[in-house]
């Protein structure tokens, strides 16, 4: 058996990326392995969202450089690949600034892994794939081998809302959809291996649109496959919710009351900039159109501070409309400048510390409102999903209908079961209770 290390970084879509490539390298030889330390191939599954992210692949590549020339010295050879968004973003660049590097490979030709390992060992140099055949990528990618109780499955991939501070558009090419017959499938074999629930992920979820099919049919169809007790989806744009995927909230069950409906922020000013066509009012309105399909709907969003040209207002204006929408949790972030965005050139830049500043405000208000909603379930009993065993000995980690983690003791045989757990309280971030 050959070694293979894979680190992910990023979202969850480079979580499904990962497992997909072992899947791919596992006819070859290779197994998973926990360090790069003496492994036969290692990638780096990277991302290119967050700031410095291809400054961090260049050191994390430095350090590999070393592992890899151990690894020579006895007598053996570790390939080092790149894939992921900066892979993508860099292309060529990466083996010039780093030629330890065998292999690049972009998030949708990841398919072509086996023949480009062929081609690096036998001529003992370097390939770059960077094209965006995304369905013929999905096409040429294996069953899974393996699944966990709750198991991502992508349906959809890149993006044409090219939003001014975002990278997706040109990372991870234009919108593309699954088709039914091929999702269903893998939903199919997931449960099969033991899922009992699926996070469908795209980068635009509820864009999804293939041969007559929206999201909520799709939705309607896994609900039909046997052992498949819960269904959710990630991310979704508030221009793509449709009626018929409200309406799916009401009406299937297994569709689980958690929205991540991304705003970015509340000052229509800021939102037009970035070009995300929608007003915060516009927003406000859908939320309570959801809230009327599934009052218990737990909504998180994702902000961004300091984007160019943000005032004290539209700050303000951001806090308020969190105040009125009240999430169960969120992700924020700094505004930072991805290279080839249009934010990148505006002139008025927002100095750092405000940013910073405004970051903290904005947290310590989301925190609140996230204690509030762990809170509010204290005292009630509720369904939770058994995933695995947690940390703590003898306890088990299971979550919510509203994703929010659960630590109880019980048996393992309760792993891939709905409980009923009465929730007791609360730490920072999980609840704790007993099954009932
Ligand atoms: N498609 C999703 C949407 O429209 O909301 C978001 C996908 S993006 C990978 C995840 C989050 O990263 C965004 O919602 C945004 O908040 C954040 N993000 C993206 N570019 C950023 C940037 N240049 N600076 C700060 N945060 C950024
Ligand atoms: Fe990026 Fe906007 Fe597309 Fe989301 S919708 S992936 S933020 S461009």
């Amino acid at each position: 058996m050959k070694k293979l290390f894979v680190k992910t970084y990023g979202c969850q879509m480079n979580a499904y990326d990962s497992a997909k490539m072992a899947d791919l390298l596992a006819p070859l030889g290779y197994a998973a392995t926990d360090a790069p330390d003496g492994a036969d191939m290692v990638i780096l599954n990277t991302c290119h969202i967050r700031e410095r992210a291809a400054e961090k692949v260049y050191s994390e590549l430095g350090r590999l450089k070393n592992l890899k020339a151990e690894k020579a010295l006895s007598g053996g050879r570790m390939l080092l690949a790149v894939a992921g968004c900066v892979a993508q973003a860099e292309g060529a660049e990466i083996v010039a600034r780093q030629p330890a590097v065998d292999l690049v490979v972009g998030p949708q030709s990841y398919h072509r892994l086996p023949e480009m390992i062929a081609r690096a060992a036998r001529d003992q140099g370097h390939a770059l794939e960077t094209d965006f055949p995304a369905l013929e990528k999905f096409d040429s990618l294996p069953a899974p081998t393996a699944s966990g109780v709750s198991a991502f499955l992508t349906v959809q991939e890149g993006c044409d809302k090219f939003c001014t501070f975002c990278v997706v558009p040109y990372t991870r090419g234009s919108e593309q959809s699954r088709p039914p017959e091929a999702i269903l499938r893998e939903a199919q074999q997931l449960a099969a291996k033991g899922a009992r629930e699926i996070v469908l992920l795209g980068q635009n979820v509820n864009a999804y649109s293939a041969e007559g099919w929206s999201l909520a049919k799709l939705c309607g169809a896994l609900a039909d496959i046997e052992g498949i007790d819960r269904i959710r989806y990630t991310t979704s744009h508030p221009r793509d919710m449709a009626d018929d995927l409200i309406a799916a909230h009401a009406d299937n069950p297994k569709l689980m009351p958690y929205l991540h409906l991304p705003v970015q922020s509340g000052s229509d000013a800021v939102l037009e900039a970035m070009n995300r066509q929608h007003t915060a009012d516009d927003y406000r309105r859908l939320v309570a159109r959801v809230r009327k399909a599934r009052p218990d709907i737990a909504l998180t969003s994702d902000f961004i501070t300091g984007f160019p040209g943000e005032s004290d207002a539209d700050f303000e204006a951001t806090l308020q409309l969190v105040r009125d929408i009240g999430y169960a949790t969120a992700f924020s972030f700094k505004y930072s400048k991805r290279p080839g965005t249009p934010a990148s050139t505006l002139r008025k830049q927002v100095p750092e510390d405000v940013k910073a500043a405004r970051l903290d405000a904005l947290q310590k208000l989301l925190l609140q409102q996230q204690h509030a909603f762990d809170d509010s379930q204290i005292g009630r009993t509720v369904a939770v999903l058994f995933e695995k065993p947690a940390r703590d000995n003898g306890q088990l980690m299971g979550r919510t209908p509203y994703l929010q983690p659960v630590h109880v003791h019980a048996d393992a045989a309760l792993i891939g079961q709905v409980g009923q757990v009465r929730i007791q309280r609360r730490t920072a971030n999980s609840l704790h209770g007993v099954v009932v």
